[in-house]
């Protein structure tokens, strides 16, 4: 850390309110691709450039300013979401699993309190669960990202204006409900169900979950939804007309692409690079902001991490990569196992050649990816072992473990297609820092995720 860090880190934890000068970006958008490292990013360009016939770049990639930056954590060269997003919005490194905590759990300010006492709206906007440990790292000081009780409690009592994720996760207490809806309601909280009721809330804070429980954290992959569906957009839409109307003067925006990360784990190249380009579109948002009022906003994007060591190319394919061979696939990996379980529940066995129907339909084998005898020997085989004698292996992907079977067919499409992947983890790879409007140039040089925050202030102070 160099002086001028330090001394911004000074700043940053003391509790002088300063107020922003007429040179400072009166609307900052902070964008967090989780999970969405070099590979995804290069990734979906790419498929764009090979397999879609667009020659520009992601949005982002065309800022005048990019970067890099590092993520390693307190205690390790690969950080979780807890550690990374603590970094990304206090300017302090912990340990991984710790948010809103240094690492000797003593709570951090972050730069949504310092921007609320300057006079921000606060927004915080997900795809994954509005508790999760990007949004949560904005408003929360624990121990551990799974306290999410206590988590959404924080939120609850935050000063935060407007909170948007697929669900909350403290729903339960003691295998109770725990009364935080309530909670919300006596912070003076309108609690709205679904984007299309958010014209029923008259208070300034908003929590705006999904209109239907869904069981796990996250809303769902877009390839596995109608094609004009993008969740993320729709809630950083509301978002923007919540800001416009309470805070007009001026308000941050952290929007977390989470779905990357989720489909990162899975190793699911076709599902990452959907949900990077729902995240572009989301972007758009922003961008025609900032292109109302390029002299007052400011947008800055990065990733809290890289996950699944994603790289266009692998050894299979040499010196090439054949995004286009994705194009068949039309449900995710996770929604393939989702099958893959039901069949298996069956009482009587599903057929070797109704599982080709099934790849030929879903995954485009045999038709856009090519199956030579080796790999159906491979398919064939792995076949035999998960459904005829049923053998107890699972990938644990961390989100979702995947039989031997689903795992080949997916090793199968990465081979076919060329991209590759290390890992069903995170990586210490850095990540991208991109940033448009007035502060921009404070991003135009490597850093680490500590100094991101520290920038964003630098450029509110100016
Ligand atoms: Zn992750």
């Amino acid at each position: 850390m160099n002086l001028k860090s330090i001394l911004l880190s000074a700043l940053l934890t003391s509790s002088v309110t300063l107020f922003a000068t007429d040179n400072a970006p009166k609307y900052i958008f902070y964008f967090i691709g989780d999970g969405m490292g070099p590979g995804s990013v290069m990734g979906t360009d790419t498929y764009l450039r090979l397999a879609a016939g667009r020659s520009n770049p992601l949005l982002w990639e065309r800022f005048p300013q990019c970067s890099m930056s590092t993520t390693y954590s307190y205690n390790s060269p690969v950080t979780d979401s807890a550690a990374a997003g603590t970094a990304l919005s206090s300017g302090h490194k912990t340990r991984n699993n710790m948010l809103g905590m240094g690492p000797d759990s003593v709570a951090v300010r972050n730069i949504a309190d310092d921007l609320k006492e300057m006079g921000y709206g606060i927004g915080l906007v997900t795809n994954v669960a509005a508790d999760d440990a990007t949004p949560a790292a904005f408003y929360a000081h624990v121990p551990s990202r799974d306290m999410a009780y206590e988590i959404d409690t924080q939120a609850a009592e935050s000063k935060i204006d407007f909170l948007a994720g697929s669900r909350i996760r403290g729903i339960k207490r003691n295998g109770k409900y725990s009364g935080i809806y309530e909670k919300f309601a006596e912070n003076g909280w309108d609690i709205v169900r679904g984007v299309k009721n958010y014209n029923e809330a008259t208070s300034p804070r908003v929590l705006l979950i999904n209109d239907v429980d869904t069981l796990n954290n996250n809303s769902g992959y877009a390839i596995d939804k109608p094609a004009e569906w993008n969740l993320l957009r729709d809630y950083t839409a509301t978002a923007l007309n919540h800001m416009t109307k309470h805070t007009p003067e001026r308000f941050f925006l952290m929007i977390e692409g989470g779905n990357i990360d989720w489909a990162a784990h899975d190793d699911d190249a076709a599902t990452i690079i959907r949900e990077v380009l729902d995240f572009e579109e989301t972007m758009q948002l922003a961008y025609d902001f900032y292109l109302a009022h390029p002299e007052e906003t400011l947008i800055v994007v990065t990733a809290d991490h890289e996950t699944g060591g994603m790289t266009v190319g692998q050894k299979s394919v040499g010196y090439n990569c054949f995004p286009k061979r994705l194009e068949g696939q039309t449900i995710s990996k996770a929604n393939f196992n989702d099958l893959v379980s039901e069949l298996l529940k069956r009482p009587n066995p599903v057929s070797k050649e109704e599982m080709k129907q099934i790849l030929t339909d879903k995954l485009g084998f045999y038709t856009i990816v090519p199956i030579n005898e080796a790999c159906q020997k491979r398919l064939d085989e792995t076949f035999e072992r998960t459904f005829i004698s049923r053998n107890d292996y699972f990938n644990d992907a961390l989100y979702h473990k995947f039989p031997e079977f689903v795992e080949e067919v997916f090793t199968i499409m990465n081979e076919i297609a060329g991209f590759g992947f290390t890992t069903t983890k995170h990586s210490g790879n850095p990540v991208g820092v991109c940033a448009i409007g007035p502060g921009s140039d404070l991003f135009g040089s490597p850093l680490d995720n500590t100094e991101i925050p520290l920038r964003i202030m630098e450029a509110a102070k100016r």
